[in-house]
């Protein structure tokens, strides 16, 4: 089977718009998953830089604690014998300030927990009292935040060995400082929350605080949707805390709707362009088909005209041979035909005849009847020499005017002059009137004509002449009559 170029040309533009989209959307999937990675890298790197930024900043803190209570031993021995005591409490509460500018409140406790000195005005929360007694009793304690009425914070303990006898001192922080750091160091569409992962993702701190600070949501714990899309989370060493990253919830749906209307853009318009080329092939088709009907339409009527050329040339032929008032052939016929006759006649040493007929007194005719009936004349003289020499070694022509040629082969003398006579006879016989004949009521004839059998010293124009001259003489002697000469003598 043979495909047609519109066919082909349709299966290709359908072909190449499939492998484009195909390839675009290739192209998209390749680009989705290359922008999921990024986020996730971003996350991974964000998540680590804050999550050391963190441990860093508990464990400055545990230190600055240890510290704090070496250089200011005096005072807080002073302190633990006499709490109540105004001017030290202000003392301490003054120089731990310029320690930690982020401060929330302090406290010391016995060896097991119990709280001797405390600037939460005696009311350390339970959450704080129950660390603290953990801390005493593991010597390990992992921060978390405390929620309390005038502030969430939370805890950095340390022991401290007084006079051989532990005591554990304890500061209590404001959650800002990392709440900032989440805030500066999230990256755009995602979101550091810590969490306690092990109390169903219970938010601890944002970028806006801890969840005393949090006005946005009712629940406090992370959302199965919130968990899903968590790109990377870190464990913070020294607390209950996991750092997560989340990402926005419309990041990658925006991402993919933009790609999407990228895709309709760049389809679109390939779209457009294929359906241009397409429409061009098929137009530049349309033409070379419509012109190769043109050209067959052509041919075919070149063949018609050549066919039509041929019939005219046949036509021209027989004109340029036959006479047109007659119908018999003309003289030009005869000048080419005589040759191949006087030939045939030398070679089969057969004796020729050339009789030359003429009406008689055609010119009165004329005058008398009318050119119109004088061309009716010579077609019925015309018809009747030649039914009347009709064999197939017979040729009759009009000689010019109302003169006739003949010749006839293998006649001898005396049958050629009675055929020639008898045909005198004949058209006398016709009977067509001609009044002013003067040598009959009929339209007669005179004729001249000379039989030989031919040698190579004649020719046949000499012939010819002695016919004319019998002829002549046919018409001094009166008309109406035959002058037969052969063998170049007159009869
Ligand atoms: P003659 O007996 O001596 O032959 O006399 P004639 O009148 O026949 O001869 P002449 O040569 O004087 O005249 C010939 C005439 O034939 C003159 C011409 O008008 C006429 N003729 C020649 N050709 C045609 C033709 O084709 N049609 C018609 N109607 N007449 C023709
Ligand atoms: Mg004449
Ligand atoms: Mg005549």
């Amino acid at each position: 089977m043979q495909l047609s170029v519109k066919s082909a040309t349709n299966i290709f533009a359908v072909v190449v718009i499939l492998i484009l989209f195909t390839l675009l959307l290739w192209i998209d999937y390749t680009r989705f998953g290359d922008f999921k990675d990024s986020h996730v890298k971003i996350s991974k790197r964000i998540v680590n830089d804050i999550k050391i930024e963190i441990e860093r900043s508990i464990e400055n803190k545990s230190r600055l604690i240890k510290l704090f209570s070496e250089e200011n031993r005096e005072l807080i021995i002073d302190l633990y014998k006499k709490p109540q005591k105004i001017t030290l409490n202000t003392t301490f509460h003054r120089r731990l300030k310029r320690y930690f500018p982020d401060l929330f409140a302090s406290a010391i406790a016995t060896e097991r927990g119990d709280p001797i000195v405390d600037d939460f005005g005696g009311n350390v929360g339970k959450m704080c009292v129950s660390d603290m007694q953990s801390f005493a009793r593991d010597h390990y304690y992992n921060v978390r935040i405390h929620p309390n009425k005038t502030a969430y914070h939370f805890d950095i303990m340390n022991t401290w060995n007084m006079n051989g006898k532990k005591v554990i001192f304890f500061v209590s922080f404001l959650p800002d400082k990392i709440a900032r750091l989440l805030q500066t160091g999230q990256a755009p569409n995602h979101k550091l929350v810590l969490v306690m992962a092990d109390k169903q993702h219970l938010i601890e701190i944002d970028e806006a605080g801890s969840r005393d600070k949090i006005t946005d949501r009712i629940d406090f714990h992370l959302s199965a949707k919130e968990q899903e899309r968590i790109l990377y989370s870190q464990p913070i060493e020294g607390s209950k805390w996991l750092l997560v990253d989340i990402r926005d919830e419309n990041l990658f749906s925006d991402f993919r709707s933009e790609m999407v209307k990228e895709l309709a853009v760049i389809f679109s318009l390939f779209i457009f362009a294929t359906l241009l080329m397409w429409r061009l092939i098929l137009r530049e088709e349309t033409r070379r088909t419509d012109a190769e009907d043109e050209l067959r339409k052509y041919v075919s009527h070149t063949e018609v005209l050549n066919k039509e050329l041929e019939q005219v040339n046949k036509k021209l032929e027989v004109m340029s041979i036959v006479d047109e008032v007659t119908g018999i052939y003309n003289r030009r016929y005869f000048n080419q035909h005589v040759a191949t006759e006087w030939n045939t006649a030398l070679r089969q040493k057969t004796p020729i005849s050339i009789l030359l007929m003429d009406i008689d007194h055609f010119k009165k005719y004329n005058d008398t009847y009318g050119h119109q009936a004088g061309d009716e004349c010579l077609k019925s003289v015309a018809s009747e020499m030649k039914s009347f020499l009709r064999r197939s070694s017979d040729f009759v022509a009009r000689f010019g005017g109302e003169e006739f040629i003949a010749i006839t082969l293998g006649l001898d003398e005396d049958n050629a002059f009675s055929i020639a006579d008898k045909l005198r006879e004949a058209i006398e016989i016709l009977h067509i009137p001609h009044k002013e004949s003067g040598v009959s009521d009929y339209v007669t004839v005179s004729c001249g004509i000379v039989t030989v059998t031919p040698s190579k010293e004649q020719s046949i124009s000499e012939i010819i002449k002695l016919a004319d001259d019998a002829l002549y003489e046919a018409k001094a002697n009166g008309r109406n009559q035959v002058v037969h000469k052969y063998n170049t003598s007159s009869h």
